[in-house]
């Protein structure tokens, strides 16, 4: 409770003179999303602990292999799966969840239904209630919509070792200062910092024998992206992507000659996958008013769940853990429901 609401930057100023260390054991900030003088320790702090003890890990086949595993344990538990369909409406009745509507126009009757889209798409969008409680609003008032990514994926004709990776995780920086890194996520400038992670750096099968496969991503706020004409925004985004590149090679040199295959994501397309606001990667900004000393949650419909990065911090490790906790109040209501019948 000591450190719960100080910001990262204050701790580390308080244990640390050397700027070096301390934007090395600051360096997870991307992450989560925010410069360390605005994200409260209460959330590197635990990071910190859980990648230094415990390590961090990448999954063989990348995260989709998680996904396939969460999806083949859900339809051997009997559940029923359907792709390319949007979830279109949530019914409500005198304060309670009674359905949903697909896009298909497909109804589904439910007591329970658990939204893991964002909670602005979630209360704004899909449910049928024309007034949300006062407590929604005013969350969506002082909440700030969090960064989304741009991301260049890089086929390669050439191993990691020959490029001098030596990590499959790493964090590029041009300025030790990372607020000053955290603002090139508002402009089309040079990108001051960015992740290259080497997908066949721990796996080798990722990728054919003596090539690789990287992925460099930097913060960037889908406004930037939002307000580029649709005429320039082929031009911006691959005069966008060769920055980031020349950004990687100050460390890596030729990335740019041994390229094979390349795609670009800008935060526009974050937004058409993930079809949140600002095409935002971890929710709202995990500022102090996010943190759980301060956080609320939000009130909708009975019967209505929320889970994801738009209930609290992002990131794999806690949305799973989150929809962890959904599934299991939905299961306990269930219960007590059917002892109180
Ligand atoms: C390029 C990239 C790399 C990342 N790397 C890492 C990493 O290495 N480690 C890490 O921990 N985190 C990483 N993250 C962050 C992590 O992916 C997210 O924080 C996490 O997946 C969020 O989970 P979620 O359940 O909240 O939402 P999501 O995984 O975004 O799932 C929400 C789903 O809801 C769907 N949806 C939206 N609206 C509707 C609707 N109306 N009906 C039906 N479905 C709808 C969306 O299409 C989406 O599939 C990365 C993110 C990106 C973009």
């Amino acid at each position: 409770m000591r450190y719960g609401v100080r910001s990262s930057q204050d701790v580390l100023d308080e244990f640390f003179s050397d700027p070096r260390l301390k934007a090395t054991l600051g360096a997870y900030w991307p992450y989560l999303g925010l410069p360390l003088d605005e994200l409260p320790f209460v959330e590197l702090g635990p990071m910190f602990f859980l990648y230094a003890h415990y390590k961090p890990y990448h999954i063989r086949g990348g995260s989709q292999a998680m996904s396939n595993a969460l999806l083949q344990s859900f339809l051997e538990a009997g559940g029923e799966v359907q792709f390319n369909t949007a979830a279109a409406k949530i019914h409500t009745d005198q304060g309670r969840v009674t359905g949903v509507t697909t896009e298909h126009g497909t109804r589904f009757n439910a007591a329970s239904v658990v939204s893991n889209a964002s909670s602005i798409h979630t209360f704004n969008e899909l449910l049928d209630v024309e007034t949300l409680e006062p407590q929604v609003r005013e969350t969506f008032q002082h909440s700030r919509v969090g960064v989304s990514g741009f991301i260049v994926y890089l086929g390669l004709d050439v191993s990691p070792e020959e490029l001098g990776i030596t990590a499959a995780s790493n964090f590029i920086c041009s300025d030790l200062d990372d607020r000053a890194v955290f603002d090139t996520a508002n402009n089309l400038d040079d990108p001051a910092g960015c992740l290259l992670t080497c997908y066949n750096y721990d796996d080798p099968t990722f990728a054919p024998e003596g090539k690789s496969v990287i992925g460099l991503m930097c913060a960037q706020y889908g406004k930037v992206w939002e307000d580029i004409p649709q005429e320039a925004y082929f031009d911006t985004k691959y005069e966008f992507a060769q920055r980031l590149i020349r950004l990687a090679e100050r460390v890596y040199p030729g990335i740019q000659a041994h390229i094979e295959e390349v795609e670009v994501a800008t935060p526009l397309t974050v937004m058409r996958y993930l079809n949140t606001p600002g095409g935002a990667i971890y929710g709202f900004d995990q500022n102090a008013l996010e943190t759980p000393v301060f956080r609320q949650r939000l009130k909708g419909p009975e019967g209505l769940y929320l889970a994801g990065a738009w209930t609290g911090p992002g990131g794999f490790q806690p949305t799973y853990m989150s929809g962890h906790a959904a599934a299991n109040t939905v299961v306990r209501h269930h219960r007590t429901n059917l002892a109180a019948e």
